[in-house]
């Protein structure tokens, strides 16, 4: 079964302006000679403030897609601060991801609230990347799998088959997330291969053997070729590798 590889750069809460500019520039740069038959499919995410830039930038440029960090799932409102999928849809935005591990901690997103997020995404016609992970102590305690299997279960609750299809899943350990430490790539392709069993459970072989399943935590151009040879493993949703130009290209390069 040949799924596309993603490379996915999730800038977080960085980049100003000029700094966008200066990143995706370098980008357009560093991927100008790559052969677009060969390319992963390539997508950058910057902040809400930086989308009208980036899609001007590379709106005449087939080989990079847009995604954003977050979305409310309401059509519009009374929601103070939040950014809804029409908005998204204006600068032709194709992912939003959801289920960080950053948002469930630190803005207290849950389950419920990201299965809502991912069905709102789909109806709009827009791909979800959602995001599972573990902590330190759960791997400790030996629960990674039925914790990662809820995660997905209830992420996955009420979308059709064929929109499970077209979906994507971002593996992330929390504890490899911007730790420099990555997860070790023969298990992170043995949970990857888990998190496809449950998509196997959930649905059935079609939709396991065609969903794209990441993995991210401090994924950099001297990791990412031994992760790419895994065979669970599509591509990477990259944070701190994908804020330098040359780095972010070197992580395509390796995916190629
Ligand atoms: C992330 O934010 O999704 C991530 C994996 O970050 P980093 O690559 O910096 O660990």
């Amino acid at each position: 079964m040949a799924r596309r590889p993603i490379i996915a750069g999730n800038w977080k809460m960085n980049n100003n302006k000029i700094e966008a500019k200066e990143l995706i520039d370098g980008i357009l740069y560093g991927i100008s000679s790559l052969d677009a038959e060969k390319m992963p499919e390539v997508i950058i995410a910057p902040t809400y403030t930086a989308l009208w830039q980036a899609y001007d930038l590379i709106k005449n440029e087939p080989k990079i897609a847009l995604s954003a960090q977050n979305v409310n799932p309401n059509p519009s409102g009374a929601y103070t601060g939040e950014v809804s999928l029409d908005m998204l849809a204006d600068f032709k935005v194709k992912f939003v991801i959801i289920g960080h591990s950053e948002r469930r901690q630190m803005f207290g997103e849950t389950d419920e609230f990201i299965n809502q997020k991912a069905l709102a995404i789909l109806n709009k016609g827009l791909i979800p990347i959602i995001c599972c992970g573990e902590t330190l102590e759960q791997r400790e305690q030996g629960v990674t799998d039925a914790h990662l299997r809820t995660q997905i279960t209830k992420a996955f609750e009420g979308i059709s088959a064929s929109d499970a299809k077209k979906s994507v899943i971002a593996y992330e350990p929390i504890w490899a997330i911007g730790t420099g430490k990555s997860c070790d790539a023969a298990e992170a392709n043995r949970t990857i291969g888990e998190i496809r069993k449950v998509i196997k459970e959930l649905y059935n072989e079609e939709v396991s053997d065609n969903i794209r399943i990441l993995y991210g935590g401090s994924v950099k151009p001297s990791t990412i070729v031994e992760q790419m040879a895994q065979p669970e493993i599509d591509g990477g949703l990259i944070g701190g590798a994908s804020l330098k130009a040359d780095s972010f290209v070197d992580l395509i390069k390796g995916a190629m």
